[in-house]
């Protein structure tokens, strides 16, 4: 039975924002999006949301499921490396918190969240995400600057990824980051994803300044820090200041790559990024937390790259609400339209993952994964509406209930 929700606004992503409208959704698949004419649809149940707008549920590229026992444990630091520091020493011994991973994952969706870009280091996350029943993305994140032998390192990462996989996460993999993973390690990883068509594949890249001066000179906090950990590799040079150009050579750079933080990116770089297709994932309340900095959003997006958010991991933001990171990229910047903000956070994030035919979008045939947002539905311009911050509260799931009963 088709159940028609009529709403003050539809916001489709896919195309203009539609006042007065509705949605038709039968099993939990769109069916038809449309101008209300009147009442019903004559074709079944009708719902009447027109105090609301409705809108994909967002999707969050980038967190860490895993970390969520952190909560408030690692308090914001001046610089990167120090704020690093300080997560290796809180974590040192601790598993991962099952609980805290349950209840953030409630969170997420609570905030309006349809879709996971998970990062973890252990399996936990992956059973979390599967209890939760939250579609997602794992990447299974691998770390080794003086790795002996990254080809079978891969090979084991990828026999324990066939062993948990299921219908839900889809099981990735990624690297951590240039100044921690070596260009063996990184080729490994590509090879990897090539063979297995195991793609996406995500790196943080551009975090902070201090990881340019070791792509630089090999010198700085990341060196040092590998020194101490005694994983550093003598007379190492990566031969670039430019981790674009880094990756790039490292044949890192394609529509299956997601490139996590680039706070500290020139224009050439974006500009590359952009050419290439890969998708760049901003988390601007975690680079602030970890002292790592502002991310340029503005010039992301004058660059024309792919952009998609990430609220990061529960350890460097205070929650995994993706309407309060999108509020902080509208005051980031104000000169970005809304509109490229609201892609940003629904259906580039889908693409990214590789589920862009199915989220982050409102058209016939896909799932639907829809909020509708209260309050929004008189708003005389809805993209801003939705742009400066939606409380939880304000929030309902819609187009899920029909798919129970049938
Ligand atoms: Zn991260």
């Amino acid at each position: 039975m088709i159940t028609r929700y009529h709403a003050g606004w539809v916001v489709p992503i896919a195309g203009r924002p539609i006042r007065d409208a509705y949605v038709d959704v039968d099993g939990g698949v769109i069916v038809e999006v449309g101008r209300s004419a009147g009442a019903g649809s004559g074709r079944g149940r009708d719902v009447d949301l027109r105090g609301c707008a409705i809108l994909p549920g967002l999707v969050n590229v980038h967190t860490h499921i895993e970390l969520s026992g952190l909560r408030g444990e690692v308090p914001p630091a001046p610089s990167m490396p120090e704020w690093v520091r300080r997560l290796m020493a809180r974590r040192a011994g601790s598993a991962p918190d099952a609980a805290a991973m349950r209840r953030a994952l409630a969170e997420a969706r609570r905030c309006g969240t349809a879709l996971v870009g998970d990062i973890g280091n252990t399996r936990a996350p992956v059973a979390a995400l599967r209890a939760a029943g939250m579609p997602a993305v794992a990447f299974r994140e691998l770390v080794g600057f003086d790795e002996p032998d990254p080809a079978a390192l891969v090979e084991r990462t990828c026999a324990e990824l066939d062993r948990e996989a299921g219908h839900n996460p889809r099981l990735r993999l990624a690297a951590h980051a240039p100044y921690s993973v070596s260009p063996a390690l990184f080729a490994a990883l590509r090879a990897a994803a090539e063979r297995r068509r195991l793609w996406p594949l995500s790196v943080h890249v551009a975090e902070s300044r201090e990881e340019l001066e070791f792509l630089r000179s090999g010198t700085g906090p990341w060196r040092g820090l590998l020194e101490e950990l005694g994983r550093w590799v003598p007379g190492w040079t990566a031969g670039t200041p430019s981790p674009i150009a880094y990756l790039d050579n490292l044949s890192w750079l394609g529509p299956g790559t997601l490139l996590v933080h680039g706070v500290h990116l020139t224009d050439v770089e974006l500009r590359r990024i952009a050419e290439t297709g890969a998708t760049l994932a901003t988390c601007p309340r975690s680079n602030r937390w970890t002292g790592a900095g502002v991310p340029p959003v503005a010039r992301f997006h004058a660059a024309g790259v792919h952009l998609a958010v990430g609220t990061d991991s529960l350890a460097s933001a205070p929650d995994l609400d993706m309407f309060a990171e999108l509020a902080e990229l509208r005051r980031l910047a104000p000169g970005v339209p809304a509109a490229a903000l609201l892609r940003a956070a629904t259906l580039s994030g889908a693409e990214a993952l590789g589920f862009g035919a199915s989220h982050g979008a409102i058209a016939a045939g896909r799932t639907a994964a829809l909020i509708a947002v209260a309050g929004a539905g008189q708003a005389d311009d809805v993209e801003e509406y939705l742009t400066g911050g939606v409380r939880p509260q304000d929030i309902s799931w819609v187009g899920g209930e029909d798919r129970d009963s049938g």
